[in-house]
């Protein structure tokens, strides 16, 4: 059976723009998805926005329009986003789409069917005024510890937290109007159940996973896993397929993760093939999450736990790709800093190529790191710009003027081709495993070979020579680099590679190494990248 790459980008909240912190923990489940395609994988790939929930409803309520034309708005900035940085999803979808609630409820079906979810009753918070339970957000009254007027389970003026039930003088922060307590039913989720197994689970990956994954997991287990309630009180979400649950959603915690399985579903059915074999455990799926660090026990303990609920068969979370934090010129980027820098405001001023490159360059894979948009331009401006742009104008801009774009006969450098059919290996092994950063690193080093091969032939006086092969030999070996680095380079900058490729006239990329024909005519040659003015301190 072929190798499978399932790759699960963490869903964006629509109700911010997406800026450089996001970008820096998504791109790399784009490097690796189109790694995978290289390879000829059978590559899932997927994500989308999350959509429902309380901030959300909060929000649409200020704003007097509806929850829907938010999310919906959101979706399409972050579509626009992703597409304007070359991710290639093989489908960015919504919560809000019917097969993914459908999805929803068969899976919450399954999970009750195999007895993991029940049903508790509570003593709850209520409005007789607006005629529904309130929630923790909804609710302000006196803090138990001081005493002073807060609201939700966590005092503001102490931090201390609470059951809300211990506040006195409770009111609906809706209407303004005392509340009243009523007797309430939720399903609740028994991940309790999962504790051992869990704990089982992430010691087996541990030696895989990134140590921010395993250290996270496992101060997670050890407070203990608790059962969680999968349905509340709200009106905007996926509805609950149990009688008596009319009024109620399902919780964001429990729908969203399992966008992954009902997008991932979506892609199978088109595609003709069976999701759930494909999703089995069989050794050659790599299952991928891709999301920053605060999403960690999500992704290995929540989804896995809801995996198990559902099929013991099912493959769980192989490599967990989970970032540190970006900040913005040293300092912590937060909205009210005003230090943002915005996706949107990076595709429109920045070549898609050299956001990619530094991103993944610089990726915040063990450590945070900086970002700055001086640093982005000159690294841009040295290794795409410069190195790799110069190798190939050099190059080809040469055999154009001098010979008509036609490339001489030459033999390949036989210590090259083994140096390059090496890279394939070694940034291949990197690649798969999420260490992107490294494989980033390699092609920086590639490009300064590549031109030190150039300097040190000096192919400019070779081609004054009466026999020319030796220029022959060099250009052989230097078309045979860039077709190549059109290859390994291609996860990450795209852009480039195509363009290398198409004068190069390479139908396909792929990640195996390539060796033209031994003469043949370039088609135009471009300028792969123009550089950018570097600002002036
Ligand atoms: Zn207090
Ligand atoms: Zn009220």
């Amino acid at each position: 059976m072929n190798k499978r790459f399932f790759i699960g980008g963490a869903w964006p909240y629509a109700n911010n723009s997406l800026h450089v912190g996001h970008l820096a923990a998504l791109l790399p489940g784009d490097v690796l998805a189109r790694f995978g395609r290289l390879c000829g994988y059978d590559v899932i790939y997927v994500s989308g926005t999350d959509s429902h929930g309380t901030p959300i409803t909060e929000r649409a309520k200020r704003e007097k329009v509806t929850p829907a034309s938010i999310a919906e708005q959101y979706h399409a900035e972050f579509t626009r986003d992703f597409e304007a940085m070359g991710f290639t999803y093989d489908k960015y979808t919504a919560t809000f789409t019917d097969y993914h609630k459908a999805g929803v409820q068969d899976i919450l079906r399954k999970i009750q069917a195999n007895g993991y979810l029940y049903e508790t009753t509570e003593e709850q918070d209520y409005c007789e005024t607006c005629g529904k339970f309130v929630s923790d957000r909804e609710i302000e009254g006196n803090c138990p510890v001081c005493g002073k007027l807060t609201r939700g389970d966590q005092c503001e003026h102490c931090n201390a937290s609470f059951d809300s039930k211990m506040m006195t003088e409770k009111r609906c922060r809706t209407c303004g109007n005392a509340t009243t307590t009523r007797m309430n039913k939720h399903l609740m989720f028994a991940l309790s159940k999962f504790q051992k197994d869990i704990e089982e689970f992430t010691e087996k990956m541990a030696p895989h996973w990134r140590l921010n994954a395993v250290n996270e997991t496992k101060k997670y287990l050890q407070q203990g896993l608790p059962d969680r309630a999968a349905t509340r009180d709200l009106d905007w979400g996926v509805e609950v397929p149990v009688e008596g649950y009319e009024s109620k959603r399902i919780y964001v915690w429990f729908e969203a993760v399992l966008g992954y399985m009902t997008t991932g579903k979506w892609v199978a059915e088109q595609r003709g093939i069976d999701f759930n074999e494909y999703m089995t455990e069989d050794g050659n799926l790599n299952n991928y999450y891709i999301h920053g660090k605060d999403n960690i026990p999500f992704h290995t303990v929540i989804f896995p736990a809801l995996l198990m609920a559902m099929d013991r068969s099912l493959c769980l979370p192989t490599h967990i790709v989970s970032s540190e934090y970006v900040n913005m010129n040293d300092e912590k980027m937060s909205k009210s800093k005003g230090n943002l820098i915005s996706v949107h405001e990076l595709a429109e001023n920045y070549p898609m190529d050299a956001v990619r490159f530094y991103t993944m360059l610089y990726n915040p894979e063990r450590r945070d790191v900086n970002f700055s948009i001086p640093d982005l331009i000159s690294t841009y401006n040295k290794f795409l710009a410069g190195g790799l742009g110069n190798f190939v104008n050099r190059n080809l801009s040469f055999l154009k003027k001098k010979f008509g774009g036609v490339v001489p006969a030459g033999k390949v450098d036989p210590a090259v081709a083994a140096h390059v059919e090496g890279l394939y290996a070694s940034m291949g092994e990197k690649m798969e495993n999420g260490d992107l950063r490294s494989a980033t690193e390699d092609m920086v080093t590639l490009i300064q070979y590549a031109n030190k091969y150039y300097d040190d032939q000096k192919p400019w006086v070779q081609a004054k020579a009466e026999e020319l092969t030796d220029f022959g030999n060099t250009t052989a070996t230097c078309i045979y680099l860039m077709a190549n680095m059109a290859n390994l380079f291609a996860p990450v900058i795209p852009e480039g590679c195509e363009k290398l490729a198409k004068v190069l006239n390479i139908e396909q990329l792929s990640w195996n190494p390539v060796t033209l024909p031994e003469t043949f005519t370039l088609g135009e040659v471009p300028i792969l990248y123009t550089r950018i003015d570097e600002p002036k301190n």
